[in-house]
């Protein structure tokens, strides 16, 4: 694979990718970016911690860097689009750092602030404009931005605008995209809906697939810890003391489970903080400083916030809920173990929450190894007797207790683990199932 040194970048950012030291390119960068420098169109399916943004971000700063142009007030020479403002500042601290010894001017505009200040920084002018699509159309619709100089235009995380209701504000902000332009597109899956909005979009587009789903995953250490729901707090506060927790992303399924859990962790001797969608966007913005700067160990999110997040150092991933859909396990584990970094994603799954469990490692192609630091729970709600497993003799009574959920024999569960522990899965102990394939989706056909 080629490094950075031997891509036709110009040197001021070679420079700054040095000073991040990155050498060689990720396989989304090592793809998108010669047919990006190239003018090419991209259709890019690819999630986050795969390095996408520099995918897209280094070849716009490359073209535009290149020669020096004055940024016009309110009209930007390239757009990207970002469904959550999260993202959007992402984005642009990606811009910043590899931008660094350039003198390009990139301005953020997105919603649930005022937006005083972003309109006078559009007046200031901006080469590159990062923007969520609801607050871009207002600001359009003002008169604010005007896209008819725009060169390059990229679409981040389509896959996500579309699952929060933003096709309708993207089909007006692309009506005013000009004719003559490079368009990269990025989605993390390609159902039919954004099949077809690539194909409105790109003309005859580079198409690149990483498989960021069995790559990341394989990175990542995943565990799964069977409990019963009263047992989950005690378990986190346990993993939340071992040695090697740096920061940790732990996933309720809801808002409330999320502020509720915050709140009991920080009444114990963990500083926490919730961060969901009923916060306000400054509130949020706040949590993730904290979590950045450290001040904060633990933080506790719903699944649509803690899309896209981006930070180094996140030691472990915690489902405390399991995701209702298994897709959500992907992204949410893809929060640790980024850029080759190692990380651990433990699940705790209730008996009531097997067939979530069930659906992930179907997705994933793998089973979860068990937990070997859940040896001290009692779960026995394996209905299946399946042959009695039982208990070799002398060794710990694990099963018999009065916490069973179905109270009699009959729901002895099997002892698989070799840890002593039981895995309500029946036999299979960690091995690896059939890889489903992620990559060779269909390469879609553009009209032009
Ligand atoms: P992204 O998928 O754009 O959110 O990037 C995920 C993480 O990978 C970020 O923390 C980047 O700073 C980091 N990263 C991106 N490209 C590289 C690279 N070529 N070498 C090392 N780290 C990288």
């Amino acid at each position: 694979m080629k490094t950075f040194d031997e891509l036709e970048l110009i040197e001021p950012l070679k420079r700054s990718l040095k000073e991040q030291n990155y050498t060689t390119p990720t396989p989304i960068q090592a793809q998108t970016i010669p047919a990006a420098l190239d003018e090419y169109d991209v259709l890019g399916c690819a999630q986050t911690g795969t390095g996408k943004t520099a995918a897209f971000a280094l070849p716009i700063l490359n073209y535009l860097g290149k020669e020096a142009r004055k940024a016009r007030p309110n009209q930007p020479l390239a757009l990207v689009l970002a469904p959550t403002r999260e993202l959007a500042i992402q984005i642009g601290e990606s811009f910043a750092t590899y931008g660094k010894h350039l003198r390009l001017r990139h301005v953020l505009v997105y919603g649930g602030v005022n937006q005083a200040g972003q309109v006078r920084a559009l007046n200031r002018g901006a080469h590159v404009l990062v923007a969520t699509p609801g607050r871009l159309l207002d600001l359009m619709n003002q008169g604010f931005v005007r896209l008819d100089q725009l060169e390059v235009f990229v679409l981040d995380e389509a896959d996500r605008m579309l699952d929060m209701g933003f096709l309708p504000d993207l089909k007006r902000i692309i009506r005013e995209l000009p004719e003559q332009r490079q368009s990269l597109f990025f989605s993390a899956t390609m159902p039919p809906k954004i099949v077809d909005l690539a194909q409105s979009l790109l003309f005859e587009p580079v198409t690149v697939n990483v498989t960021p789903k069995t790559t990341s995953v394989e990175r990542i250490e995943q565990r799964v810890a069977f409990l019963e729901r009263n047992s989950k707090l005690p378990h986190l506060e346990k993993l939340l003391l071992g040695d090697d927790v740096e920061r940790v992303i732990v996933f309720t399924r809801t808002k409330r489970g999320a502020n509720v859990l915050a709140e009991k962790l920080s009444k114990g001797k963990f500083k926490a903080v919730a961060i969901h969608g009923n916060k306000s966007q400054n509130a949020r913005q706040r949590a993730l400083d904290a979590f950045k700067r450290k001040q904060v160990q633990v933080l506790v999110a719903t699944d649509v916030a803690a899309r896209g997040i981006d930070i180094d150092g996140i030691s472990h991933v915690v489902n405390y809920d399991m995701p209702v859909e298994a897709e959500s396990y992907v992204h949410r584990i893809g929060r640790t173990g980024r850029a080759g970094a190692d990380g651990i994603a433990v699940s705790f799954c209730t008996p009531t929450e097997r067939d979530e469990l069930s659906a992930i490692e179907r997705l994933i192609g793998q089973k979860i190894p068990l937990d070997p630091n859940c040896q001290s729970t009692d779960f026995q709600w394996d209905k299946s007797s399946g042959g009695g497993g039982g208990q070799k003799s002398g060794g710990r009574r694990r099963f018999g207790n009065s916490r069973s959920r179905y109270g009699s024999n009959s729901a002895r569960p099997k002892r698989t683990a070799s840890n002593g522990s039981t895995d309500p899965r029946g036999s299979g102990n960690g091995k690896r199932g059939p890889k489903k394939s992620f990559g060779q989706r269909k390469r879609a056909t553009v009209k032009a």
